[in-house]
């Protein structure tokens, strides 16, 4: 078999404190590919900057200035990750056989590369990175994200348990998975919905070299909630299901409330009342909330708007492979 191009396809938003420390790495990954004879020479490192405001950019442009193995797309505002990351991703699949996405923060271990290559060589079109210990994350991110992951297999996404945007994807998946055209993206559920053989490859997760991350409570919370409603329509059958047990409820209440105007002993309900008042109308709040997020949903895909734009190339436009 000829030797795959892979493209390693990285998204940075304001990492020029990081960048000048993690590009030499994933460059010296690259090129120890080569050397064992497993990736074709023509390999890139492909970042996207996501509409930086720092000098992040301009450090990926000077990168690949000085050596052709860095090539850099920078989107024309930021995007957020998910975006960036696919935004490259369509991009590479024209370029090369394999691309490997990874944050640049160095996190993620670049070693298991070989592995994810290796399983590729052996047929795999998919291979996920698989965290085996989150001993540098707290405790508190660490219990949050194990929950979700059974929550949202719960509701029937099929989602890998401690798997994050490490992963390695040939490029026949990426064609295809071109045909998805939501605008709402969740790449980690995404991917397993397009099929073809994947598998898992283990790895430990380290802290950041350097530079903050971007993922604050809010932000994680978004991500979490769009994984959810991407993947999932069971909150509304939730609210549905709540509704019906509620309806039936309320009858009990009625027949209790007839019983009690007729025995005239109709004055000490009012704490009965208002706890009543009080929980119905707070989950009729919280369902007319999860509707709406879908109902949201269904407004911003139907608007087809293009999920990213790349502003500024390091290389020309027309360049295929070969
Ligand atoms: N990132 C991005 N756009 C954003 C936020 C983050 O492209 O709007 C990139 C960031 O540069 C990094 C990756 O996404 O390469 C993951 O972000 P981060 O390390 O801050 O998240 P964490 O690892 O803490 O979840
Ligand atoms: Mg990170």
């Amino acid at each position: 078999m000829e030797q795959p191009i892979l493209y390693i396809v990285i998204p940075c938003y304001n990492e020029e404190k990081v960048l000048p420390i993690t590009a030499p790495m994933f460059k010296e990954k690259i090129e120890a590919l080569q050397s064992a004879g497993k990736i074709a020479a023509e390999s890139r490192v492909l970042f996207v900057n996501d509409g930086s405001k720092d000098s992040t950019w301009e450090i990926i442009q000077a990168l690949s200035s000085e050596n052709a193995i860095y090539e850099g797309i920078s989107l024309s505002r930021n995007r957020g990750h998910q975006n960036a990351l696919l935004a490259g991703l369509m991009e590479a699949k024209e370029l090369c056989d394999i691309t490997i996405s990874i944050d640049c923060d160095g996190q993620d271990d670049i070693n298991a590369m070989d592995q994810m290559v290796d399983e590729y060589l052996n047929g795999a079109e998919i291979v996920y990175g698989v965290r085996n210990k989150r001993d540098t994350d707290t405790f508190f991110k660490r219990f949050t994200a194990q929950s979700y992951y059974k929550l949202l297999n719960k509701m029937g996404g099929e989602i890998i348990y401690n798997h994050a945007d490490y992963r390695l994807v040939s490029s026949r998946v990426l064609k295809e998975f071109a045909n998805f055209e939501e605008v709402n993206i969740f790449l980690r559920g995404m991917f397993p919905m397009v099929g073809f053989k994947s598998t898992c490859v283990y790895y430990e997760r380290h802290e950041r070299l350097a530079g903050e991350s971007h993922y604050p409570m809010t932000k994680m919370l978004a991500l979490a909630f769009d994984g959810i409603t991407s993947l999932s329509i069971k909150p509304i059958r939730f609210i549905t299901g709540m509704g019906v047990f509620f309806a039936l409820l309320s009858l009990v209440f009625i027949v209790y409330a007839l019983a009690s105007f007729f025995t005239g002993n109709t004055v000490p309900g009012w704490s009965s009342n208002l706890i009543i008042v009080c929980l119905i109308g707070g989950i009729q709040l919280i369902s007319l909330g999860v509707i709406g997020e879908y109902i949201g949903k269904i407004y911003l895909e139907t608007k087809h708007r293009p999920k990213y734009i790349i502003g500024e190339r390091t290389y020309e436009v027309n360049q295929t492979k070969e």
